[in-house]
């Protein structure tokens, strides 16, 4: 196919084995890790763990991203739908809340396949950087119960610069509110652990506070109340970062307070995280085992 998958309409050739265009990648998913995750937040990891199945590659190629060795650098095992398939069993059969599809858009033809194999009794989440087509989105109305997009940028520059991603905040904004359309205010059951809906993550980056602040009326002005919000300070610095003017600290607590303060003045629902939870890095292995490779 001449890929259009995402808003960079590289049109590239792809197919099961061969990878062109700005990800990279063929058509066949490679994934990096499928684990129950205990990182997310308290309604998607609940108690026994979000379903994760990391994707390897991404849409996006943020310089900052803790996950660059799969998303940039493109680490991890090729496998097939029916593989695919499989481990959302055994992942549901371990007793985990949810399935989480971490950054699988440049896969999205042969992940629609394997739910037309397995579809699992629980909570399909697509998580994801906010960087989506509308088309692709509707490709995925029911298949996906819950959607989190990151709302990363106010200001398309910083998109272009960071991300290399263009009109990031008009795309962004168009995704959302059809994610929004689709799955509507985010649910949770009686003990807490999200059923549907749309849950946007916003990362306060060090040296930012504006682009978040801009993100957060963003938000406000476009969604309302519709808008559940995870407001995240863990920011470490990772890959390029490391060694770049801005990015290269974690944020302060006077950075992460007064997003937080606008948050609450603006009256959005949703998490913060304690800015403390940032003192500890952690990042996952990227475990997948060669011997679950699909032939
Ligand atoms: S998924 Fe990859 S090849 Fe397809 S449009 Fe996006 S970056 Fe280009």
């Amino acid at each position: 196919m001449n890929c259009m998958l995402c808003p960079h309409k590289c049109g590239a050739y792809r197919d099961l084995n061969t990878g062109k265009g700005n990800c990279g990648l063929p058509l066949s998913p490679k994934v990096a890790r499928v684990a129950p995750h205990m990182w997310e937040e308290p309604p998607i990891s609940g108690t026994k763990g979000s379903g994760a199945v990391f994707f390897s590659g991404c849409t996006m190629k943020c310089i900052y991203c803790q996950n660059f060795e799969i998303s940039a650098e493109n680490q991890g095992v090729s496998i097939n739908a029916q593989k695919l398939a499989d481990e959302y069993k055994r992942l549901e059969e371990g007793g985990v809340h949810n399935i989480d599809l971490i950054s699988a858009t440049q896969f999205l033809p042969e992940v629609i396949r394997s739910f037309d194999i397995y579809k699992p009794n629980i909570p399909i989440i697509y998580n994801c950087g906010g960087y989506e087509r509308i088309e692709t989105l509707r490709a995925l109305e029911g298949i996906v119960d819950i959607y989190i997009p990151d709302f990363k940028y106010s200001d398309n520059k910083l998109g272009r610069e960071y991300s290399g991603v263009e009109n990031y905040c008009e795309v962004a904004t168009e995704a959302i509110n059809e994610m929004l359309k689709q799955k509507g205010k985010l649910t949770l059951s009686s003990d807490g652990i999200a059923q549907r809906g749309v849950l946007v993550r916003h990362l306060v980056l060090p040296n930012h506070t504006k682009n978040s602040i801009g993100v957060l009326d963003i938000l406000k002005e476009n969604f309302g109340e519709k808008i559940t919000l995870s407001l995240m300070g863990q920011y470490i610095p990772h890959g390029k970062a490391k060694n770049h003017p801005k990015l290269s600290r974690r944020i302060t607590k006077r950075e992460y307070q007064k997003v937080l303060q606008h948050l609450m003045d603006l009256e959005l629902d949703g998490f913060a995280q304690e800015l403390e939870s940032a003192e500890e890095e952690y990042i996952p292995l990227w475990d997948y085992a060669d011997e679950n490779a699909s032939p």
